[in-house]
């Protein structure tokens, strides 16, 4: 989709650090990292949000969550563990309207979400 920077990462108009692709998703380090990893899973589709998905979509939401298991493993983030974040909408401050999961790690993040 036009001015999206999360499709112009995908089609590599805009240059990212892609950690992993596959036939679903992209996934790239954040260019503004809030945990010594931060890596953020984006879908090959443009869709704005979870919101956006259709009952015929499972298999990119299925592909996105195994992802993230192969993105985990791939980086070294079994052993002590990871956070995956999903913002949608104001409140959670999306920020990127293009569907997308941060993978934080490299810290102990403690015990509340937020
Ligand atoms: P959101 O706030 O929508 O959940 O997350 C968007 C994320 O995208 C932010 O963490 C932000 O740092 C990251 N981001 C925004 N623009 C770029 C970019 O051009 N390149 C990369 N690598 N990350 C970006
Ligand atoms: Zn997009």
């Amino acid at each position: 989709m036009d001015n999206c920077i999360f499709c112009k990462i995908i089609e590599g108009i805009i240059p990212s650090t892609k950690v992993y692709e596959d036939e679903y998703c992209v996934a790239f380090r954040d260019i503004n990292p809030q945990m010594p990893v931060h890596i953020v899973v984006t879908s090959k589709k443009h869709v704005p949000s979870v919101l956006g998905f259709t009952e015929d979509e499972k298999d990119i939401l299925g592909g996105i969550q195994l992802a993230i298991a192969k993105i985990a493993r791939q980086e070294g983030l079994v052993e002590n563990g990871f956070r995956v974040v999903n913002n949608c909408g104001r409140d959670a401050c999306q920020s990127v309207p293009h569907i997308h999961y941060h993978i934080l790690a490299g810290g102990n993040m403690g015990e509340r979400i937020v």
